[in-house]
């Protein structure tokens, strides 16, 4: 089996103990790899690597910076299938939305190559003669950046590429069920020339490699996409130092279909936002918040075409849904279908795991007449189980679809422009989709939510620059004299 190591100082390198761990591929069970798992003093190694290049490359022209994330997407663009196939095999999304995973790495990192030639201040008049008022953007430092298996290469190419152009430094943990796309992301910026120490890999367990990142104070700001428990401990930690958090927590995502929608593109929108990714997005539709005129109708179309979806190996033509990532997540989502029945909930498809491979598949799920306070209406399943919500009327959709502790995506399918923007103004949501589904955000645009969803910050789009830059503030006076601003003012 093929071994990979540490990626620190430019070097790979094992770990200090020379322990590892096993990736296997959830669809067949078949193992990926062996990876060295890190210990506490070699992720205060990369840490003090990237410490050591910070000075020289926060100081190398950005334009000069972005020139190797061009190479690095044009390399991305050459590799696109053979990434593809590896995520398939190492987290068991089908290999069209693996491809799409590695061409919004693509488009992210040509996106942040831009910034290289804006990294836009400010310049705004001064309220005393002689005096000059601008901004200018700094790199926050060295960064921790720790991230999930669900996107295995998008996630971390949205937290890197902007953070590099920016200037940054960076110490990398990806999740243990996906190190396999992080180390090709490693490498092939490595080959586009990133200097050593910018960019170090550790790779082994969130409770210690992760929480040797969290803890080390060199680190000045923490990203981190992930569950809501993991984030909260990350803010509290960080914080007691001051250091700055950017956290993405996940969602409870509903999609609202009024009685004015064109029925099947909605049912279409449902069928791939549940159980696209096999329902693992942050932004995943869970809740489907249904007009009662047209819920029977809408209840019929949608199990008769979730029926149609084949589960099996995302490598296979023809396959709609792959595994779930790994026997923890499937033992919880059927944790929440007994907790779907036990709530009374109808249980109208599926339920049950099942095994067209050895891996961990569960059947696409759908529950009708769920109550909106039932658990498996507020809490995150992050699988194949969808819940249907009956209302009377939009006031009333809205009111269910924000009662929930998070706020990230949200979507409503309707022919009135009306209900369109009520929707916009009243859902609590980072993200509304009008007649489209809850998943599929573009990378020049913010992406983020509101509420438990994560602190306020946002990745991708102009807030990536503003992720990972401080703003300083310059006031430069040529008068050749003391003017004390507020006072010199009469
Ligand atoms: P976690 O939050 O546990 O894991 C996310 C990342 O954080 C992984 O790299 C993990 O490492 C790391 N991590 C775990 N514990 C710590 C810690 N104490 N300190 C620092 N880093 C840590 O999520 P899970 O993968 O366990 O998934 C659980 C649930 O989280 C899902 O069911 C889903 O609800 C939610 N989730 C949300 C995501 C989103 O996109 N918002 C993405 C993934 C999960 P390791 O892999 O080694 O455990």
């Amino acid at each position: 089996m093929q071994e990979y190591k540490l990626f620190i100082n430019g070097e790979w390198v094992s770990s200090g103990t020379g322990e590892t761990f096993n990736d296997v591929n959830p669809a067949t069970l078949e193992p990926i790899g062996k990876f060295h798992k890190a210990t506490e003093d070699d992720v205060k190694h990369a840490v003090d690597s990237a410490e050591d290049a910070f000075d020289s490359w926060s100081s190398t022209p950005a334009p000069k910076r972005a020139m190797i994330l061009y190479k690095t997407a044009r390399i991305l663009e050459e590799q696109k299938e053979q990434l593809a196939r590896l995520m398939t095999q190492e987290m068991g999304k089908v290999l069209k939305e693996a491809r799409g995973d590695v061409q919004e790495a693509i488009d992210i990192t040509y996106y942040a190559a831009g910034e290289g030639r804006r990294l836009f201040g400010e310049t705004t008049p001064s309220e005393l003669p002689d005096k000059f008022c601008m901004t200018v953007r700094r790199p926050i430092g060295v960064i921790g950046m720790i991230t999930p298996w669900n996107f295995p290469i998008a996630i971390p190419s949205w937290k890197i590429m902007p953070a590099l152009v920016a200037g940054n430094t960076i110490v990398l943990k990806p999740a243990s069920d996906t190190p396999l796309l992080s180390v090709e992301l490693v490498k092939i910026l490595t080959q586009a020339g990133l200097p050593a120490g910018v960019l170090n890999l550790v790779m082994g367990s969130g409770s210690t490699v992760g929480s040797a990142i969290v803890c080390n104070k060199k680190l000045r700001l923490i990203s981190f996409t992930g569950s809501l428990e993991t984030g909260k401990w990350i803010l509290g930690e960080a914080s007691k130092d001051m250091r700055r958090v950017s956290l993405e927590l996940g969602g409870k995502n509903p999609i609202i279909v009024m009685d004015d929608a064109k029925l099947d593109l909605a049912v279409d929108g449902v069928v791939w936002g549940a159980f696209g990714t096999t329902g693992q997005r942050c932004t995943a539709a869970s809740r489907v918040i249904v007009h009662e005129k047209i819920l029977p109708e809408f209840k019929r179309k949608l199990i008769e075409r979730t029926k149609k979806l084949r589960l099996g190996n995302g490598l296979d033509d023809g396959v709609d849904v792959g595994p779930l990532v790994n026997e923890s997540q499937l033992k919880k989502v059927a944790k929440y279908v007994d907790i779907g029945k036990e709530e009374g909930a109808t249980l109208a498809l599926g339920g049950n795991a099942v095994k067209p491979l050895p891996g961990y598949f569960f059947e696409p799920t759908i529950f009708t007449e769920v109550a909106p306070g039932m658990r498996i209406a507020q809490e995150e399943i992050f699988g194949p189980v969808v819940s249907l919500i009956s209302t009377s009327g939009l006031d009333d959709a809205i009111r269910i679809a924000n009662s929930v502790e998070y706020g990230l995506s949200s979507s409503i399918y309707t022919e009135n422009m009306k209900n369109a923007f009520r929707a916009i103004e009243k859902i609590e949501a980072g993200i509304t989709y009008i007649n489209a589904s809850t998943i599929g955000a573009e990378v020049h645009l913010p992406f983020g939510g509101v509420k438990s969803t994560g602190n306020g910050t946002r990745e991708a789009g102009t807030t990536a620059i503003e992720e990972f830059t401080e703003i300083k503030a310059v006031y430069f006076d040529y008068s050749g004299k003391l003017q004390k601003a507020q006072i010199d003012v009469e």
